[in-house]
């Protein structure tokens, strides 16, 4: 991987056990989907890990994760953001978060627009915030055999990215995060500048969504 790289090992939906491998091989960032599920893993894991909280999050699960989360890739609102700096607040430090952007434009994917995004940079609410830190973006692009469209969206997010440093974090160099890629689509991605691709299937082998847990 290029330098700068960091790979994030996606263990939602695997036991403990299945981290611990992968820890012992020298794996130390991990990230999950679900807070609680993540909340339980961490407290039975390494106190060296670092995790990255990568799914929707609903505001009422924040707190469960705002003691030790070290990135949430997923932030989609002002209104989550809000929750976040407070929550932080209250554990005393500060969370660093990436916006998630809308790229594949696909009903099902969460995300804000890139005007949603630029609005919440540029407004009084945001800049009152003292306990969370915006570090970059995050996308998910398409799920598509068209190398070509993801090729598309990857570039669409980093141009965003380069846009929004330049205007609004030029003096501050935390704006450094660009979350893109996973097992299907994480060469283009690298390609188009990620700085976190986040693996899990093609690490842990697929997931079981079955009924059983
Ligand atoms: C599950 C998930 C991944 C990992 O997906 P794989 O295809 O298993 O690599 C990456 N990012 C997000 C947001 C996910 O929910």
């Amino acid at each position: 991987m290029p330098r700068g790289t960091r790979l994030i090992a996606v263990s939602k939906t695997k036991p403990v056990e299945d981290l611990m491998q992968a820890y012992q091989a020298g794996q130390r960032l991990f990230g999950e989907n679900k807070a609680l599920e993540m909340r339980d893993k961490y407290l039975v894991m390494p106190k060296d890990i670092q995790w990255h909280f990568i799914g929707h999050l609903q505001t009422n699960k924040v707190k469960y994760i705002a003691p030790f989360v070290s990135l949430i890739h997923s932030v989609d609102s002002l209104h989550l953001l809000k929750e976040i700096n407070k929550e932080a607040v209250k554990n005393g430090r500060c969370i660093d978060c990436l916006l998630q952007i809308d790229i594949a434009h696909e009903q099902t994917k969460f995300g804000m627009e890139d005007a949603l995004a630029e609005e919440l940079l540029t407004g009084d609410a945001y800049r009152e915030m003292k306990n969370i830190r915006i570090c970059g973006l995050m996308g998910i692009g398409s799920i598509t055999d068209d190398r070509e469209q993801t090729r598309r969206e990857f570039a669409h997010l980093k141009d965003l990215f380069d846009k929004f440093k330049h205007l609004y974090f030029s003096e501050e160099d935390c704006f450094s995060e660009l979350s893109m890629g996973m097992s299907e689509d994480y060469e283009t991605a690298l390609q188009q500048g990620s700085t976190l691709v986040r693996i899990g299937s093609s690490i842990f082998g697929a997931r079981d969504y079955g009924t059983a847990h």
